[in-house]
């Protein structure tokens, strides 16, 4: 019982190469395995360990760090597998009109959602978040997201980026603005489309 590992919709080197099969492999078995293992582990006898995930998120202050660490790497990588996915395509659909209502232009978007997230200090994760209604970009340090009631910045997430060294460093080394650069080929617009709620 508890959380369980998602299985990719994808293979590990559907994303190349944009991002390597090696990366997907080490960053999905392991990494957010071990997410997933210390998460239940943290959760033993807690009736929250039946929750849904987006539930934990939005009690977490009530929990201690192993929770509010593990149970964010859960939902993050969740996400961000489901967000990601090897069709070819422009953004496209209601999410991508909303950006361009609010931004001007895709590259504009682009530009700010990628300065949010290369000047990220350290590990965390750049957001597209639906808030009230409108579009905002926000991050946040460690595994930490905006669904999370400590969140500075709280919303609905539609698009998810990882930027802690892990996601990029076998590729990309220290060159975090080219995995993000990379990263914009990857996204599954049906599935970011499908989260406007
Ligand atoms: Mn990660």
């Amino acid at each position: 019982m508890g959380f369980k590992l998602p299985e990719l919709q994808y293979s590990y080197n559907a994303l190349e190469p944009w991002i390597d099969a090696t990366t997907m492999e080490i960053h999905h078995s392991k990494h957010h395995n071990a997410y997933v293992t210390n998460l239940n582990k943290a959760l033993e006898g807690n009736p929250a360990a039946e929750w849904t995930i987006e539930k934990l998120m939005t009690e977490i202050s009530k929990y201690p760090a192993p929770v509010r660490n593990n149970g964010g790497g859960h939902y993050n990588h969740s996400l961000f597998w489901k967000i990601m996915g090897p069709q070819k395509g422009s953004p496209n659909g209601v999410v991508a009109d909303a950006i361009t209502a609010k931004w001007g232009s895709f590259d504009k978007f682009k530009e700010a959602f990628s300065t949010a997230a290369v000047s990220r200090f350290g590990s965390g994760w750049a957001w597209l978040i639906k808030k009230d209604g409108a579009l905002e970009i926000c991050s946040t340090p460690n595994q930490d997201n905006p669904l999370m009631d400590i969140a500075e910045v709280k919303g609905t997430p539609l698009l998810a980026l990882d930027v802690w060294e892990h996601a990029y460093y076998l590729k990309y080394q220290n060159k975090r603005p080219d995995y993000i650069a990379a990263w914009w080929n990857t996204i599954n617009w049906d599935v970011v489309n499908s989260l406007w709620k």
